[in-house]
C-alpha cells in the first residue's frame, strides 16, 4: 500500500488508490465520493474517508474532525446532484445486521425519489 492508512484487501481502499475504477464525483486530501455501483435511488453516492475505518462502530474520538468533513460534503454534493431542496437521505450501516457489506466506513447519500420510514 502506498498510503499507510489504507488496507490491501479493502475494496474502497482500492478505489481510493485507483486500483479499481470508480465514478468519482469529489476528491480532496481527506475524502472521496463516487457513484454507487448498484444505485438504490436516482442519486446514490458514497462518501468515504481516505483512511481505512472499518465501521462507524470503530470510530475514535480523534476521527471527529474527519467525520465532520465527510458530512460537510453532503450538502455540497446534494446541491450538485439537484436534491438539496427536494430532500435526500444519508445512511451509515455499521455491522452485518445493519446491512453493511463493505467494511470501509461510508455515508450513503441518496435522493431523487420518495423514501419511507421506518427503513427496512
Ligand atoms: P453497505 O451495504 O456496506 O452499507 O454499502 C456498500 C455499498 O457499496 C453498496 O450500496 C454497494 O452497491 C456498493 N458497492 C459495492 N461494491 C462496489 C464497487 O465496486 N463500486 C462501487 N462504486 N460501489 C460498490
Ligand atoms: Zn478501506
Amino acid at each position: 500500500m502506498r498510503n499507510s492508512h489504507l488496507e490491501a484487501d479493502c475494496l474502497f481502499c482500492k478505489i481510493i488508490l485507483k486500483d479499481i475504477p470508480g465514478k468519482v464525483v469529489h476528491e480532496d486530501d481527506k475524502a472521496l465520493a463516487f457513484e454507487d455501483i448498484s444505485p438504490q435511488a436516482p442519486v446514490h453516492l458514497l462518501i468515504i474517508p481516505k483512511k481505512h475505518i472499518a465501521r462507524l462502530a470503530d470510530l475514535q474520538a480523534d476521527d471527529a474532525a474527519l467525520l465532520a468533513h465527510l458530512f460537510s460534503l453532503v450538502p455540497i454534493l446534494a446541491e450538485k446532484y439537484g436534491v438539496l431542496e427536494s430532500g435526500f437521505r444519508t445512511v451509515i450501516n455499521s455491522g452485518e445486521r445493519a446491512g453493511q457489506s463493505v467494511f470501509h466506513l461510508h455515508i450513503h447519500l441518496m435522493g431523487g425519489r420518495d423514501f419511507r420510514w421506518p427503513p427496512g
